[in-house]
């Protein structure tokens, strides 16, 4: 399993940027996933992968900054069956509690599929199970397994505790974090970095990545936040950022 930072920002893209956007590819190569897909993800997209190896989509919720491209993914996807260079419709996975999931299914270029908090979902090689999280609009956490390593993405979320079980000894926590710590509280429904390292340090993750970054200050502070609290490898999300790190 390989993850690709296609876009990290929270919110809205820096210049020339995108907002949350991660490929999740099986090394052997055949299916990959893609989740979420702010805006600017899908331009970023061709520098990692061929548009037409992007089957299916995963997203945690319906705000903007993680699905603002999804109109774009799908007019592309039909493009490309008019001109024959596809022939299967790009699956969209969301979940049901709001009227958004109807919108995730377009013509025959684009099929939605429903997923739930607690029901696995097979996608070739990868194994998902999802969990409701914190946020003012229904979003879930995910946890990817495939070939025994495991990815754990937060999605946006405020603190919940079940979150530490759900995590529980992933290879990596993709987590976000939208505060520094000295403005915990003052947003709801996100994580501050010191939050994100905490949960790190409770799950036992392998290693925490911080992503959905805030507009603001110097992201390293986020890194010194997450480490008081976590003694594990803790890097910042950045466009291009592969996991595992190419020695
Ligand atoms: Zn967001
Ligand atoms: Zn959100």
């Amino acid at each position: 399993m390989k993850l690709t930072v296609v876009g990290y920002w929270g919110a809205y893209p820096g210049p020339g940027g995108a907002s949350s956007g991660y490929l999740v590819e099986n090394v052997e190569g055949g299916e990959s996933l893609l989740l979420d897909c702010g805006s600017g993800v899908f331009s970023k997209l061709y520098e990692y992968t061929d548009l037409n190896r992007i089957n299916n989509v995963v997203l945690s919720h319906y705000h903007a900054d993680h699905v603002a491209d999804i109109g774009c993914l799908q007019y592309a996807a039909k493009v490309q069956m008019n001109l024959g260079e596809r022939t299967e419709p790009v699956y969209i996975y969301g979940h049901t509690l709001s009227n958004c999931f109807e919108d995730l299914t377009y013509e025959d270029a684009a099929v939605g599929i429903p997923f739930e908090g607690g029901v696995p979902l097979v996608i070739g090689p990868f194994t998902l199970n999802f969990k409701s999280a914190p946020h003012p609009v229904p979003s879930f956490a995910l946890r990817i397994e495939s070939a025994g390593k495991s990815l754990g993405y937060t999605g946006d979320t405020g603190w919940d505790d079940d979150l530490v079980e759900f995590f529980k000894g992933v290879d990596l926590l993709l987590c976000e974090s939208s505060l520094y710590n000295k403005f915990k509280g003052s947003v709801e429904g996100h994580l501050t970095a010191g939050e994100a390292g905490i949960l790190a340090r409770k799950a036992g993750a392998g290693e925490l990545i911080l992503t959905h970054l805030p507009h603001s200050g110097d992201h390293r502070d986020m890194v010194t936040e997450a480490s008081i609290e976590y003694s594990g490898k803790v890097s910042l999300a950045y466009t291009g950022l592969t996991w595992p790190v190419r020695e």
